[in-house]
């Protein structure tokens, strides 16, 4: 088994005291290289995106906001907390292109699957729409890569992030073959606010949209029986040529921004549960993409674990242990998500 790491971590995307900047990453190679990772993982360098390769997911119009944000010196490009540097439209560029690089590599047989370690990240960055720290969507690029350049036919973007897909559900509305799952904490004035059980695409993309909104303190167990009983299933009668994985490590009960209850140990879990689908449904060809995560210690363990996983090993770090309350049920849920039309229709 070959695993591909691509890191771009965007040194020059930061902004002092913000939670979304490259502190997240600063440490990150030493501690890989301190657990001997480095050496069993291919790495690659990333390359910027084409114009080309943007414009099948965005506007023309917020490509040239960001470019003209940068060439002014950065800014704000929202009415939030989302920012551009002098040097973020490359480094946007450089992420999104190092994504479509990692999915040739892997459509071409020369890994058999990859993590993108990049940054800014993409998942809240819609069609013509910036917001929630993202500019360009890394993951969309990507899934569009696997169609236009390899020809796959149906691409599975699973995203398990703690807050919404807003921008790749955007993106990807109207079509069915691209699906997304989003699982995401909704709870009052949580970021973005969308992401309800009723979005569910529209046109030919009807029902390829599965948003799966979780109460707060849902945990291992909880997202451990979303993916078994609801996930896998549903996606294995989608039978995807490829699959991306948005992940966010701020769903671990660590995370400075949220409320949900992984652990590092239900991070490892979803990781193999998502390489054991690629390897039933597409030769094990899958990517994970990095988006948020701001917890240091947990983001660096998670992406450890993560790569671990990839390459077929049997080790975990969890020094932080389990979320040290107890889970908020999902019983009922669980019901409730067996009526979606992509739970459904797939399995007629
Ligand atoms: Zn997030």
């Amino acid at each position: 088994m070959s695993t591909l790491l691509l890191m771009a971590p965007a040194a020059a995307h930061t902004k002092p005291g913000h939670p979304e900047s490259y502190e997240r990453l600063r440490g990150l190679r030493p501690f890989l290289q301190q657990h001997h990772i480095l050496d069993e993982v291919g790495l690659i360098s990333a390359v910027p995106a084409t114009y080309q390769q943007l414009t099948r997911i965005h506007s023309r119009n917020l490509l040239e906001t960001i470019r003209q944000t940068s060439r002014d010196g950065g800014g704000l490009l929202d009415h939030g907390d989302t920012y551009a540097t002098a040097e973020s439209y490359q480094l946007a560029e450089l992420a999104a292109g190092g994504c479509c690089l990692a999915v040739d590599e892997i459509m071409r047989g020369r890994y058999h699957n990859g993590l993108a370690v990049v940054r800014p990240p993409g998942h809240h960055a819609g069609r013509s729409r910036i917001s929630g720290f993202c500019l360009v969507n890394n993951v969309a690029a990507a899934a569009r890569q696997a169609q236009v350049a390899h020809g796959a036919e149906r691409v599975l973007i699973v995203d398990y992030d703690v807050h919404h897909a807003n921008g790749t559900q955007d993106i990807f509305y109207d079509d069915q073959s691209v699906a997304v799952i989003s699982t995401h904490l909704v709870a009052p004035f949580f970021y973005p606010g969308t992401g309800q059980f009723n979005e569910m695409g529209t046109g030919a993309g009807y029902g390829y949209t599965f948003n799966i909104p979780l109460p707060p303190h849902v945990g291992d167990y909880g997202y451990g029986r979303i993916f078994t009983e609801i996930v896998r299933p549903a996606a294995e009668r989608f039978r995807p040529d490829f699959i991306l994985v948005s992940v966010g490590f701020d769903a671990h009960w660590r995370d400075p921004l949220a409320s949900a209850a992984l652990s590092l140990t239900g991070y490892a879990r979803l990781g193999q549960l998502m390489v054991d689908l690629a390897q039933s449904v597409c030769n094990g060809r899958i990517l994970f993409v990095l988006e948020g995560g701001y917890q240091v210690e947990v983001l660096h363990h998670g992406l450890l674990n993560l790569l671990y996983t990839l390459l077929g090993r049997p080790h975990l770090a969890d020094p932080l242990g389990p979320f040290p309350q107890s889970e908020t049920s999902i019983e009922a849920l669980l019901h409730h998500l067996r009526r979606h039309p992509f739970y459904r229709q797939q399995s007629q």
